[in-house]
């Protein structure tokens, strides 16, 4: 892990022309370095939450880099809980630069990306679930998503999952006591109260795991994928939807090879819209391209938090339709069902009974005809995904989710060896599965408990996906 004894320095803005640019320091000669290559215009030092106008100069030449406000936010007061220093400087690339190599010449070493947050989590001052929220903030692509994001860094997570972990301790002692002493010695366990309790943790930990595609789409935006047979007028449809000529439209089957995307918003959520490789079984298609394109389609589809399926109406209905339209049963999915502009009167109807998508829109991209009615209906959906009702506590990443899925399938092995009235060590033994689960979603570094459950990697992985002065 990072040395979090010296001083680190980063611009914690994003780097290009823009009007103020911040540079931050923290560590223990945060604040010596600030005074150094920082001077008040009035004449009085930096001081702790209090901001000063002055300028960056260059000790050794006298020069002036830039004019500048500086504050400082003193131990433990601070995002870091170490002294901490602002800059905030003119937001030229040429001034910052500037300004952080004089902090490094001070002293300073620049900061590895996360490097801020990392130490507010190592100093205690976040737990886990709550430094990676500072990234999902930061990336949020939706009002929703970044309201997610602020209930977690506030808490909401962290104390539901604290909540449900301190349950299962309890009954894990409670077992625990039951291995380590003779019967006659103790209370005997109630198994039923313990199997009712682990069933209300599972149920909640099932719940936050349902949570995690909405939170996903609320923090991404929607990925909403387009697919189906060749030629059943998917690029076509979605130049439509893009209203205008993005994909290469052709008559001849197998023209999409891999997957062209492109972006939308549908009532303040961003959509990526991905034409994909018509589908079709091995056997027709021998094309190594095609096969490629097609396995990317595949991987797009599992990847997606909306499909349009695509048929074409002129065609017979084939069984690649119908277990493909099968396969989407429990996803939020549209049929589509083109080019009406030239299929006969009834084939919609027939389509739609013997599909079993009594909902599928009828569309013609070639007119246009359906496809702004499409589009609503895809807006609609794309809503009703991100939809997190009044849920106080979400699931917004995807270590999240592994883990509680994970502390689910402990239990209800747990709740298994319980109600069999299997040897206890068994039930004790899931149990503590489940109890690391959660408590890797929460780690606090400063508790030997947690620094215990927390893997090095784990947390190197998560603060490596943070931006460089976050
Ligand atoms: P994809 O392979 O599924 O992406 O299909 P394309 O969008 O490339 O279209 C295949 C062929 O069908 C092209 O010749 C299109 O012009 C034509 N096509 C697509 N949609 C329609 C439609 O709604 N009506 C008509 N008449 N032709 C269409």
């Amino acid at each position: 892990m990072y040395d979090v004894d010296d001083t680190i320095v980063a611009l914690s803005t994003p780097p290009g022309p823009s009007g103020i640019g911040v540079v931050r320091l923290s560590g223990p000669a945060a604040s010596s370095i600030a005074r150094v290559i920082f001077r008040p215009r009035s004449g009085e030092l930096i001081a702790d939450r209090r901001m000063r106008l002055g300028r960056v100069v260059d000790p050794n030449s006298g020069e002036t880099i830039d004019e500048a406000l500086a504050v400082l936010f003193n131990a433990p007061q601070s995002y870091t809980c170490q002294d901490v220093a602002e800059i905030h400087c003119h937001g030229g690339p040429a001034v910052l630069a500037g300004v952080l190599e004089l902090a490094r010449r001070h002293g300073a070493r620049q900061a590895e990306p996360g490097e801020f947050t990392m130490r507010a989590f190592i100093n205690g001052r976040l737990d886990l679930a709550q430094a990676e929220a500072v990234a999902a903030l930061i990336e949020a692509q939706t009002a929703g998503g970044a309201r997610q994001a602020a209930r977690q860094l506030g808490g909401a997570l962290s104390e539901e999952v604290a909540r449900m972990r301190d349950a299962l301790v309890g009954r894990l002692a409670q077992l625990e006591a039951a291995i380590d002493f003779p019967e006659d010695e103790l209370p005997l366990l109630d198994t039923q109260a313990a199997v009712d309790e682990l069933e209300r943790v599972r149920v909640r930990c099932d719940e936050l795991a349902r949570t995690f595609p909405a939170g996903r789409l609320l923090t991404h935006g929607a990925r909403v994928a387009i697919v189906g047979r060749p030629n059943v007028g998917k690029s076509s449809l979605f130049n439509a939807l893009l209203r205008r000529e993005r994909a290469l439209v052709h008559e001849s089957p197998g023209t999409t090879r891999d997957v062209v995307e492109d972006r939308l918003l549908f009532d303040g959520i961003p959509a990526t819209l991905c034409d994909t490789a018509g589908l079709r079984s091995d056997e027709q298609c021998s094309d190594p391209v095609e096969r490629a394109g097609i396995e990317r389609t595949r991987g797009n589809l599992e990847q997606a938090d909306v499909v349009l399926a695509v048929f074409d109406l002129t065609q017979q209905i084939e069984r690649d339709d119908l277990d493909l339209w099968r396969s989407l049963v429990d996803r939020p999915a549209l049929a589509v069902l083109n080019k009406v502009d030239i299929a006969n009167q009834d084939a919609a109807q027939q389509w739609r009974s013997e599909v079993d998508a009594p909902l599928a829109k009828a569309t013609s991209a070639k007119t246009g005809l359906g496809v702004d009615e499409l589009a609503h209906a895809l807006g609609e959906l794309i809503c009703e995904a991100a939809d997190v009702g009044t849920a106080d506590a979400i699931v917004i990443s995807a270590r999240h989710a592994d883990l509680v899925r994970e502390a689910q399938s402990a239990l209800i092995a747990a709740i298994e060896a319980l109600s069999q009235d299997l040897a206890p060590e068994f039930a004790a033994f899931e149990l503590r599965r489940a109890v690391r689960c959660l408590g890797s979603i929460i780690g606090r570094a400063d508790s030997p408990d947690g620094a215990e459950q927390l893997e090095r990697e784990v947390i190197e992985r998560i603060f490596s996906t943070f931006c460089i002065g976050k």
